[in-house]
């Protein structure tokens, strides 16, 4: 018989930005339950705890940090907190990202009523959000000559959705980084660091919510359009990126580095 690869998670140290988010939250879970401490990063302490306790109430272990991920301070003090009290980091999950309606092209409106203050929200959050976190984070990895780098990207990265812009601009730029980084980081720190991405299809969040379905929980039309084009015909749960994560987390994938890992219900594959 072969050995359980995934024991080798049990006491492993990891941080998820935007982990008191539906998704950064669904994967501390998982990696909670194979062992991981995990660490939930997030804006407020209130809402990191809240994901914190869940891990907890399941018998995992977990910390609650609060910092914002385009505040580069904010950041090192997260890192040093790490350091002091866990001696080591192994896992990053920038998790932390997103839209905002200010930023999104109405369907009565066109690229001239774009509002820079709002897109340049959007580019800041989603890509310095994932770049910072990165730069600051892979110092630690550096010096272990080991640590693993999971950016999220999304269906919108490679062929981007009509009417959010610079979400999709700011996600084709995480597939990029990813790669960037994971040369980066291997070539100058040797086999032990990886860097991919995991790329959700359409899973319901808060921030896309009122987009995908009315408030008596039916499809609006653009929900329905995603799902026409969705051959597996639903929306994902958290849990669907469980084997994705567990994947790229662990010793199953020593070889892999610069991947995006599409979790999609095939949404990317088809054409009509
Ligand atoms: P979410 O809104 O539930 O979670 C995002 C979390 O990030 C929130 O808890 C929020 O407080 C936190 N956050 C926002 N700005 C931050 C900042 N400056 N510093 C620290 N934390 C900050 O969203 P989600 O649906 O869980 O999405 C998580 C990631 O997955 C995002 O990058 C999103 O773009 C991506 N994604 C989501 C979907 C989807 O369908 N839900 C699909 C593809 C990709």
């Amino acid at each position: 018989m072969k050995e359980n690869e995934l024991a080798e998670l049990n006491g492993k140290v990891a941080l998820i930005t935007g982990g008191a988010g539906v998704l950064g939250a669904g994967m501390a879970r998982i990696l909670g339950q194979y062992g991981v401490v995990v660490g939930i990063m997030d804006l407020t302490i209130e809402g990191a705890e809240a994901a914190v306790n869940i891990i907890k109430k399941d018998g995992g272990k977990a910390f609650a940090v609060k910092a914002n991920v385009l505040n580069k301070e904010e950041l090192e003090a997260v890192s040093n907190f790490i350091i002091d009290k866990h001696r080591r980091l192994d896992i990053l999950i920038n998790a932390a990202g997103g839209n905002m309606p200010g930023a999104t092209i109405g369907p009565d409106q066109a690229i001239y009523d774009m509002q820079l203050p709002h897109l340049q929200k959007v580019l800041d959050l989603n890509i310095i959000g994932t770049m910072l976190p990165s730069q600051v984070f892979s110092e630690i990895f550096s010096k272990q000559k080991s640590g693993i780098i999971i950016n999220i990207s999304s269906a919108s990265a490679q062929r981007p959705l009509s009417r959010v812009v610079g979400y999709s601009a700011s996600k084709a730029a995480i597939d990029n980084f990813t790669k960037w980084m994971a040369v980066e980081l291997a070539s100058k720190y040797g086999d032990g660091i990886r860097v991919n991405a995991i790329a959700p299809g359409f899973f319901i969040g808060e921030q896309n919510r009122a987009l995908l379905l009315t408030p008596e929980g039916n499809l609006t039309p653009r929900g329905e359009k995603i799902i026409e084009h969705t051959p597996m015909g639903r929306f994902g749960v958290p849990e669907d990126l469980d084997g994705a994560l567990l994947f790229l987390c662990s010793n199953m994938s020593t070889f892999v580095t610069g991947i995006v890992l599409h979790v999609d219900g095939g949404f990317g594959a088809t054409s009509i």
